[in-house]
């Protein structure tokens, strides 16, 4: 391996979150003295992942099917829509085990800071699939961080022509506080005790 290429990874894996130079550096070397064990699975892997990972197009959850894998399970319950702002909530509360219905995925928050819109964001597909019918219940499973709040109270808005229940997650989730955090339990306590919007 040329110095260059060492540099290479080093720059690549700078830019993973919370690694700065120095921790890729540390990863690097790590990874290059477990080429065989390590470095050599990991590249596969991520070989595979940036060929085969999709976005599913109903919901936004990222798996190597298209709709994904609980899109397509027939066992979840297709009545309740949970909204979620990342894929990393999405995976929180699978982890959580507390919630069996189905999720979107918005891609990020209303911001007015940020100037993100809702064109920005993928929000309209939710709220036509909830106008479309078959939806009893809609969960706002959004951060307690500002943007979070706003985005739900969008929501709320938009969705309080559909003549569904809009509940949010309750107690646990503490103010500033992102989902993919919350321990499993926390996160399932919330989940259970949500309660009406407005
Ligand atoms: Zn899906």
């Amino acid at each position: 391996m040329a110095h260059s290429d060492i540099d290479h990874l080093i720059q690549l894996l700078a830019k993973l979150p919370g690694l700065g130079p120095r921790s890729a550096r540390r990863a690097t070397l790590y990874l290059i003295s477990r080429r065989e064990s390590l470095l050599a699975p990991l590249s596969a892997a991520m070989a595979e992942a940036a060929l085969n990972v999709k976005i599913c197009g109903r919901c936004g959850n990222l798996d190597t099917v298209d709709p994904c894998s609980i899109c397509q399970d027939i066992t979840r319950d297709p009545s309740i829509l949970c909204v979620v702002e990342d894929v990393s909530d999405l995976w929180a509360l699978e982890r959580s085990e507390a919630f069996k219905g189905q999720y979107h995925v918005l891609g990020g928050t209303l911001s007015a800071l940020d100037g993100v819109g809702p064109d920005e964001l993928n929000i309209e597909p939710p709220i036509g699939r909830v106008l479309g019918g078959g939806i009893d219940e809609v969960i706002l499973a959004l951060n307690a961080t500002v943007d979070g709040q706003t985005t739900s109270h969008y929501l709320s808005e938009r969705l309080s022509e559909g003549g569904v229940n809009i509940t949010r997650l309750a107690h646990g989730v503490p103010v500033g506080g992102e989902l993919d955090y919350l321990d499993d339990g926390t996160l399932s306590a919330a989940l259970k005790s949500r309660r009406s919007l407005g």
